[in-house]
């Protein structure tokens, strides 16, 4: 008789196959088993036809991978620990010493900062172009421009690009562009078909901390492509750079997913009514969103989202910006911000709670944007709250903090 101990761990029961619940189940491993020595050597970790080991891939993290790559219209998919590891990912499969990249001036910033620091040190040069001038980026594509880097809407700022005519102009020289596809998040546009017509992005990077988790209690980060080429490449740099996610947040991700487009839609529609009754606050200077007519570059937002809703509407995350009219001091900005209930103070969005941050616009771009008012910046992400309620906040603390 084996002792209790092994039995357990070697325990011979299986319950019967075939069992279905509305949500999938959580493999978790690290070791995965293979039946006799011919199966571990003929295993093939690259692709999806069997298991190899727990960072190469569990049904889990493969449900995951194929749910999010059909969400935003490509075909493949890895998944990477954080937003930010996605696009550091990208960068570091596909450039080389001597390489360069271009960076739209309105990115989210730690993707300028990745190029500022490590990859400069290891020899890849950067420029950060104007995202509401295609011109600019096309003038700027050189010999060395091995991947352009795209972002609609564009971080904190929220200016829409001409994302149809950048991807042309990439196309035309024939570098790589990837989209930060967090703000569409593959429901206000499809980033691999913008015009109807197959034009699209070579690969998307997605903080799924964002909408796809929507609790604000996951981070993780997807890169998704169409081409089987392209993401043999991005899948061998994943092997190579021991990326992996766990099982328990992959899970927390797949349960929240069903449920993406009426929480964006709901994010998006209290969004929208908030920053129409922000527009009309003598406080505010200008209002930054790209579906409120006026805004920078809302007929490119008309143009790739305007479709996405049936009712003629489009589609938009529930995020925007306002500029506090420069006769406020930043102080009484950061008072405002201060005085907000509902409205909490930290970073990201996507989750349940109604998030406002003040940024320091002037130390973030390379020069202060000609079509933004002067001001101090608050940035503000929709949760899921009654929307009176959260107008009622603002409200309150714009009157208490910024009397006219
Ligand atoms: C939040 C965010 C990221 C980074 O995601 P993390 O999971 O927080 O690393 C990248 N791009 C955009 C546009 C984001 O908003």
């Amino acid at each position: 008789m084996t002792d209790a101990i092994t039995q357990l761990i070697h325990h011979p029961y299986q319950p019967p196959a075939g069992f279905e619940a509305p949500q999938p189940g959580v493999f978790k491993a690290s070791t995965v088993i293979f039946p006799n020595v011919a199966a571990m050597r003929a295993r093939d970790w690259k692709h999806k036809s069997g298991y190899t080991y727990g960072l190469h891939g569990t049904p889990t993290t493969f449900m995951l991978e194929e749910r999010i790559a059909t969400l935003e219209g490509g075909l493949h998919c890895v998944l990477v620990p954080s937003g930010l590891a996605a696009i550091a990912h990208v960068a570091l499969a596909l450039l080389r010493t001597g390489d360069e990249v271009l960076i739209p001036d309105n990115a989210y910033g730690p993707n300028k900062a990745l190029a500022e620091g490590e990859l400069a040190a290891f020899g890849i040069a950067h420029q950060f172009y104007d995202p509401m001038d295609v011109a600019d980026l096309a003038a700027r594509i050189g010999p060395r421009t091995r991947l352009v880097w795209l972002e609609a809407a564009g971080s904190v700022t929220m200016e829409f690009p001409d994302l149809i005519a950048q991807v042309r102009a990439c196309r035309a020289r024939g570098v790589a562009c990837v989209l930060d596809n967090t703000w569409g998040a593959g429901l206000a546009f499809n980033a691999f078909d913008l015009d109807g017509q197959g034009l699209g992005v070579d690969a998307t990077a997605h903080a799924l901390t964002k909408y796809p988790s929507g609790g604000g209690d996951v981070l993780m980060g997807s890169v998704v492509t169409r081409d089987e080429a392209l993401h043999r490449r991005i899948k061998l740099t994943h092997m190579r750079l021991g990326l992996g996610v766990g099982a328990n947040d992959a899970e927390a991700v797949l349960r929240a997913l069903p449920s993406i487009g009426l929480r964006y839609r709901a994010q998006d529609q209290a969004g929208r009514a908030l920053a129409h009754w922000c527009a009309a606050q003598p406080q505010i200077a200008q209002v930054l969103h790209p579906a409120l007519p006026g805004a920078p570059g809302h007929a490119h937002w008309r143009q790739v989202c305007g479709a996405a809703d049936d009712r003629g509407g489009g589609a938009a995350a529930g995020l925007f910006g306002v500029l506090v009219h420069e006769r406020h001091a930043p102080a009484q900005v950061d008072a405002f911000c201060d005085a907000l209930r509902l409205f909490r103070l930290g970073y990201s969005w996507g989750g349940p709670v109604s998030l406002a941050v003040p940024y320091d616009l002037a130390a973030m771009r390379a020069a202060w944007p000609a079509h933004l008012a002067r001001g101090t910046l608050v940035r503000f992400s929709i949760g899921l709250e009654a929307p009176a309620d959260l107008q009622a906040d603002l409200a309150q603390a714009l009157a208490r903090a910024l009397p006219v």
